[in-house]
This record gives structure tokens, C-alpha cells and sequence, in this order.
């Protein structure tokens, strides 16, 4: 099975991916943008350098190949093992961040999406969290690597709201409130895991 953990920065979404996979046995934890390490060498040529390199337009190619990598050969092999794996991010991140935020290019993610990834998640989490208190979260461990993780309020609640609608659209997602204590929130992924597996 493949599962993936979704929500805004410092929604405590990796956290949780980890939590979960340490309660799993076969289990293969993995991220994005990276996973792989072509998909990681992509990862440093987007979330680094100068912000205004990239056009929205290739910033989401350069997302999907990095997806494509990742699936090719981190994810897609997993799977045929009969392992199950779970990925801190997928194209979800895409559908909101580069789909929502940066002009409607919605279309152009779910076209190439389409053409060159095909394949949804059995089960997303996404953690909801309030965008002030994430945002502080993401402020105090802040690498000052990712340029993105500099977005201030606002587009923070914009992403919450790309986050929730995904969630509202897909039976695969399961909304979860990340409001809460660390194990509040893994008590309450794991009761959901169960209850879908
Ligand atoms: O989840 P993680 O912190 O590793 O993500 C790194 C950065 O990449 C985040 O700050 C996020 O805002 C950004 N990102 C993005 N578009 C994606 C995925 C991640 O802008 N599709």
C-alpha cells in the first residue's frame, strides 16, 4: 500500500509519517520533493538558489521529474515487494503549491500528472493545522536552506484552504487536525490506518 502524509509546512505531517511508520513492519518512509537521489539533486536545484530562476511553469516540471524518479525508483519497487510505503509529500504538494498558489496552473500539474505519474495514493493524511502556529513551528526550526519555507500568513492560509479542499474532494484522504499533542495526532492517525487497512 501506498500511503502518503500531506498538509502545510510545519503541520507536523513528517513527524507523523514517522510516527507511523515506526508502528509498521515492511515499511519504507520516504520524501518530497527528493526520495531518490536524482529526485534529491532536483530537490536542491528548486528549494535553493535564487527564488526567481524557475518560471512557475518549468518550477512544476522540474516537480514532476523529480516525482517521476522518485516513483521509478524508490516507490514503484517498494510496492512490488509487497512493501508498504510512506511519503512525507507527493503530488498533492504539487496540486496545492504550484496548482493553486501561483496563478491557475492546476490544469497543467494534473495534465502532466497524467502523462507522466499516473498513480494516486491508497490513503492520504492531511494534517490540518492552524497557519499561525504552523508557521511559527516551520520559523523555529527553519534550515534557511528552503527558500520557500520564508511565505508569511497569508499564503500560508491559502495552502491550508488548497489542503482542505483536496481533502474534501478525494475518499483517499483522510482529514486529520493537527491541532493537538504529537501523540493525540499519531493515536488518531494510527486508529484511522487501521480502520481503512
Ligand atoms: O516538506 P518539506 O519541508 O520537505 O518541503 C520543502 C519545501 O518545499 C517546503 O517549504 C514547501 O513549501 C516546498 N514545496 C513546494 N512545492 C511542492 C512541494 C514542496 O513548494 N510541490
Amino acid at each position: 500500500r501506498f500511503i502518503t502524509f500531506e498538509g502545510i509546512d510545519g503541520s507536523g505531517k513528517s513527524t507523523q509519517a514517522r510516527r507511523l511508520a515506526d508502528r509498521l513492519q515492511d515499511v519504507v518512509l520516504t520524501r518530497e520533493p527528493g526520495g531518490s537521489p536524482g529526485a534529491e539533486e532536483i530537490r536542491k536545484l528548486v528549494l535553493t538558489g535564487d527564488p526567481d530562476r524557475w518560471s512557475a511553469e518549468t518550477e512544476i516540471l522540474l516537480f514532476t521529474a523529480s516525482r517521476r524518479d522518485h516513483l521509478e525508483k524508490t516507490i514503484a519497487p517498494a510496492l512490488e515487494a509487497g512493501k508498504t510505503v510512506i511519503s512525507d509529500r507527493f503530488a498533492d504538494s504539487t496540486r496545492v503549491y504550484q496548482g493553486a498558489t501561483r496563478g491557475d496552473l492546476r490544469h497543467m500539474v494534473d495534465k502532466l500528472h497524467e502523462l507522466m505519474i499516473g498513480r494516486e495514493p491508497d490513503l492520504t493524511f492531511v494534517i490540518d493545522m492552524d497557519p499561525a502556529v504552523a508557521l511559527e513551528r516551520g520559523l523555529a526550526r527553519k534550515s534557511g536552506e528552503d527558500r520557500f519555507e520564508d511565505f508569511g500568513l497569508p499564503f500560508q492560509e491559502t495552502l491550508r484552504h488548497g489542503f482542505l479542499a483536496l481533502a474534501k474532494a478525494h475518499k483517499r484522504c483522510v482529514l486529520i487536525d493537527g491541532n493537538r499533542d504529537i501523540d493525540d495526532v499519531a493515536a488518531d492517525v494510527a486508529t484511522q490506518y487501521a480502520a481503512r487497512t
